[in-house]
């Protein structure tokens, strides 16, 4: 058998990349005042921002975008997509909303108010923002070695049991319900394990507590529990990912994800209790019940790319393009995130950048530079952020900084991953010049989406 696993999929419709060199990328960041957020995408080679949209549609999927109709009510494609929803997640209430954050909100301000603690493995930025934007505490309890970069852990993702049942005995009656994310983007794309998933919502009911899964990742978390628990390689994703779901009570979903759309969301929902609370906010925020914030093409979208995310041949390629990367860090001694996640690798920063000061924000310098470098634009993790200013003025820090490639799906091939390779081991090399950034303006919420920097 041949070693070199090929992108399972061919090209029938191209965008061009517009090349340009590093005295231009230069003068455009700085026109951006440092934050590679506020480049225009036309201006990068190789966009590792996010995956979260970005994707390539199969043609399969544009052909529903065609059957998509529009009726404003019990449209056709609402019920196709629902009918996809129940067979993977066994939930009868479906709640679609124009992205995952529209779901967080609807979800939560139905259920939490001001005073009360959400523990998960660890909340994604946006998560953590609804929360405490409701005065709520959203509590990371991911295991230690999901904190340690360098560890090789099955399942990095899982959320720390003691812990869990600790909060549960001193704070339980705070506690609306508790949350898992799968994969835990925060924590490095990193897969929870069914048995994890499972005590965890054994713990949680044990209390009277339900489970809440994030599970924009789900089809890649299916596929690490297959290819890494015991007694799962027989199984294929989608029964993994319909055993996982048996175990939660209600889900908010980002259909940018693992959804393959470049728009979508929802709320799925196992008992009815929730349901009215969360209907009258989804007509007040998002639309009527059977569109949610969307187009009925959305939708009839979205139910084929579900299941297509679930195929085991793509999902096979998927997690290889990351360990790809990975190894090639490796051979460059570049620390990272291990083992890599689903749909990202992490740079460890602290092992290109050793001697930069916490102050001069050293995974956003790292950012900076792979742009300059190499026109490649990922996204800081690390104390821009997760950190904050305080109301004296001073700022807090984040315990690791990492920079994250996400890798859009089905869109770039190993040429683009083996030209990414060369640029950071060429940033490394030159890591001395490297320049350290302050912060000149930034806004309460989200600081790292929209904040200006300057050169240390
Ligand atoms: C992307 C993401 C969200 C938010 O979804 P959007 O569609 O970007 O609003 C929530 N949780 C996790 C884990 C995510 O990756």
């Amino acid at each position: 058998m041949p070693r070199t696993l090929i992108e399972p999929f061919r090209i029938k419709s191209i965008e061009p990349i517009r090349v340009t060199d590093r005295s231009e990328r230069l003068r455009l960041l700085e026109e951006a005042h440092l934050n590679v957020f506020k480049l225009r995408a036309e201006d990068v080679l190789l966009d590792w921002l996010t995956d979260s949209g970005t994707g390539a549609m199969s043609a399969e999927q544009w052909a529903a975008i065609m059957r998509g109709d529009e009726s404003y009510a019990g449209a056709p494609s609402f019920f196709r997509l629902q009918s996809v929803v129940r067979e993977i997640t066994g939930m009868q209430h479906l709640i679609p909303t124009h992205q995952g954050r529209a779901a967080e909100r609807i979800l939560f301000a139905s259920l939490c108010s001001a005073g009360q603690i959400v523990p998960n493995n660890c909340h994604f930025d946006t998560t953590r923002a609804n929360l405490e934007y409701l005065g709520v505490d959203a509590r990371d309890l991911v295991i230690a070695e999901g904190l340690q970069p360098a560890l090789v852990h099955p399942f990095k993702g899982n959320i720390d049991l003691d812990r869990l049942e600790a909060l549960l005995k001193s704070d339980g009656e705070r506690i609306p319900f508790g949350m898992l994310t799968v994969t835990n983007n925060t924590g490095g794309g990193q897969p929870v394990s069914m048995a994890n998933i499972r005590a965890c919502a054994k713990l949680l009911h044990a209390y009277g507590k339900p489970l809440v899964m994030d599970v924009c990742r789900f089809a890649e978390n299916a596929m690490f529990i297959k290819l890494r628990e015991p007694g799962y390689a027989d199984k294929s994703p989608l029964e993994i990912a319909q055993e996982m779901f048996s175990l939660a009570d209600a889900a908010t979903m980002s259909a940018k994800k693992d959804g393959m759309v470049n728009i979508g969301g929802f709320i799925v929902l196992r008992h009815e209790q929730w349901l009215e609370r969360v209907r009258q906010l989804e007509i007040l925020w998002e639309g009527y019940p059977t569109y949610g914030g969307l187009a009925g093409r959305d939708l009839d979208a979205l139910a084929v790319g579900l299941k297509e995310g679930l195929d085991e041949d793509y999902l096979r390629y998927r997690l290889r393009t990351a360990e790809y990367l990975g190894e090639k860090l490796d051979a460059l001694g570049i620390g990272y995130v291990k083992p890599t996640g689903g749909h990202a690798v992490y740079i460890d920063v602290r092992t290109v950048l050793p001697h930069m000061p916490i102050e001069h924000y050293p995974a956003w310098a790292l950012c900076n530079a792979l742009y300059t470098e190499g026109g490649i634009r990922g996204v800081e993790v690390g104390s821009v952020m997760f950190g904050k200013r305080l109301p004296d003025g001073r700022e807090t820090y984040h315990d690791m900084e990492l920079v994250r490639l996400a890798f859009p799906r089905r869109m770039y091939t190993q040429s683009h991953f083996d030209y990414a390779a060369e640029v950071i081991g060429e940033v490394k090399a030159a890591a001395g010049a490297i320049r350290g950034v302050r912060i000149v303006r930034q806004p309460k919420l989200l600081r790292h989406f929209s904040a200006d920097f300057e050169w240390v």
